[in-house]
């Protein structure tokens, strides 16, 4: 069988040529890696629990017609996605202080905002993602005032959604990052979600006990990050089918 072309490997996926133009295979690593890559494991079956999540969020996000990169589920760890010209901005919503936001302006981790704050971070591992004004993204024209005007109002949708599937399983959405990738029909160019939307780029804590069902359980120690995960997806019903509740906490924030 011909080997398939990798186009790009980053930290958690690894992207090959999909089979028609414009067409994308999005595989999912069992890679988890934090802090610019300084921490790294490999955490079996990280990637199947992301791609079935990933798929999830995407078709939900569809289905009330936020455009998304996603196509089809293709296995385990693979899913076709629609190529994109990837805008090289991490989008961060934030619902409630945490992480590098509560570091940076000494707000207590879990303090609620105002209303949720959208930053940019210009996508750049070798930088450490530096956060960025739109006056930069403008003058180095990352993106123009149109596609800032499209990206916030596709961000404040996918929280609106996210906020609302979580909630409904008793999860508060801290903050979430996106990626946007731009897709030319013709001579007329749209924004699109692409990328993963899984528990490796948001904050999720349970909203009873305070508990963190996110990347940060890796990032900081505090328990079995395939636990955590397999609870988000048992508690959205996607998977695995005969996954137990966790009985022990990682932690009681
Ligand atoms: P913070 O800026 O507090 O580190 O992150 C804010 C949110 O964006 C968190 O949910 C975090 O997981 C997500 N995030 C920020 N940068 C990245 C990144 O480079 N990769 C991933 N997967 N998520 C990120």
């Amino acid at each position: 069988m011909a080997r398939r072309k990798k186009i790009y490997e980053g930290k958690a996926k690894i992207l090959y040529e999909g089979p028609e133009p414009g067409t994308i295979v999005q595989y999912f690593k069992d890679d988890a890696t934090a802090f610019n890559a300084e921490k790294k494991a490999v955490i079996e079956g990280k990637g199947v629990l992301n791609n079935r999540l990933s798929e999830f969020f995407m078709t939900g996000l569809g289905q009330i017609g936020v455009p998304n990169h996603f196509i089809k589920r293709l296995n385990m760890r693979e899913q076709l996605v629609r190529q994109v010209e990837i805008v090289p901005l991490e989008i961060i919503v934030r619902n409630y202080a945490a992480g590098t936001m509560s570091k940076r302006l000494g707000i207590e981790e879990g303090t609620q905002l105002p209303r949720p704050i959208v930053e940019y971070c210009y996508k750049d591992d070798a930088l450490g993602d530096p956060l960025v004004t739109e006056e930069h993204i403008a003058a180095f024209g990352w993106a123009s005032q149109q596609d800032m005007d499209d990206i916030l109002s596709l961000a404040l949708r996918v929280n609106d959604f996210l906020s609302g599937v979580m909630m409904a399983v008793g999860i508060r959405l801290v903050d979430f990052k996106i990626e946007v990738g731009r897709i030319f029909d013709g001579d007329f160019q749209r924004l699109i979600i692409a990328d993963e939307i899984s528990p490796d780029s948001c904050r999720l804590w349970d909203i009873e006990t305070g508990q963190k069902l996110d990347k940060d359980v890796f990032r900081r120690d505090l328990g079995d990050l395939k636990d955590a995960y397999t609870e988000v997806a048992r508690r959205l019903g996607v998977m695995p089918k005969n996954a137990q509740p966790m009985t022990k906490p990682t932690l009681i924030n």
